[in-house]
């Protein structure tokens, strides 16, 4: 059984590294499934992923109710996940984005395919889905349950669905294949567009897409991505301090000479 603290201390990295790379920025949300329930899941409360911290993780139903009582606001697009995770049971991990890479494809309706061999991670086909297809003139907030189930519908079997004038939303089958995913998918992205701009793309074979996909996708290439994504956070400063107990003061470090300058 994984070690829950671990596990939130995890995703607590991977929220800084989304925001780091650039995937996610002062809005935007990853959330996993409980390691203990496949019937909840964890995420931040509403805060920035770039400054999310440990105990700003909750637990939440898959109704997405918050399962303790909520001191804090909480993200407002919370049913994205929970109709997610009630509809693909293969699911582990969501991250919901307004990525600079994807929004060219999600304001135009220009589809989204694999360009180069690591991009294959984001499967052969990704959906659109248009919110006012179903529910005519809203905010475009994705609030309701409704509309939760109709953007999971949309997903289907896939591993992303793009939102119309909104963004995109990724899953995976853990944390760490997720944020390669997410990252993955936005560097697809903008070779995709580079590659508008100067010529015509020649996308993927179908028959190479499935190959490519799963050879990025073992856990020695992960293993490898997420110590690439998570050295570059430490060495911007971006790690999030330690989980420890709010009541144990901070041991004050004595540096000489050598002080760091934070950003
Ligand atoms: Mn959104």
């Amino acid at each position: 059984m994984p070690d829950t603290t671990a596990v939130i201390e995890e995703l607590t990295v991977a929220n800084r590294i989304l925001a780091h790379e650039g995937v996610l920025d002062m809005f935007g949300h990853i959330s996993m499934r409980h390691p203990h329930n496949p019937e909840r899941y964890l995420m931040s409360r509403s805060r920035s992923p770039e400054v999310v911290e440990s105990a700003d993780i909750l637990e939440y139903t898959l109704d997405s109710e918050p399962v303790k009582a909520p001191t804090a606001r909480l993200y407002s697009e919370r049913v994205i996940h929970g109709e997610i995770y009630k509809m693909r049971g293969d699911v582990m991990a969501v991250c919901h984005n307004h990525a600079p890479a994807v929004m060219p494809f999600c304001v135009t309706g220009k589809p989204i395919v694999p360009v180069f061999h690591v991009g294959a991670v984001i499967g052969g086909e990704i959906p659109f889905w248009d919110q006012h297809d179903e529910f005519g003139n809203t905010d475009l907030l994705v609030v309701k349950p409704e509309e939760g189930r109709s953007l999971a519908r949309a997903l289907g079997p896939h591993s992303v669905v793009l939102m119309r004038r909104h963004g995109s939303t990724v899953v995976g089958g853990g944390l760490r294949e997720l944020v390669a995913r997410s990252i993955l998918l936005c560097h697809n992205a903008t070779y995709l567009l580079q590659a508008l701009l100067i010529g015509t793309p020649q996308p993927l074979y179908p028959g190479e897409i499935g190959p490519a996909g799963e050879i990025n996708l073992r856990p020695g290439v992960l293993a490898r991505t997420w110590e690439y994504w998570s050295t570059r956070l430490k060495t911007s400063g971006g790690l999030p301090p330690p989980a420890t107990k709010a009541s144990r003061p901070t041991k004050p470090t004595a540096r000489r000479g050598k002080a760091k300058r934070r950003r």
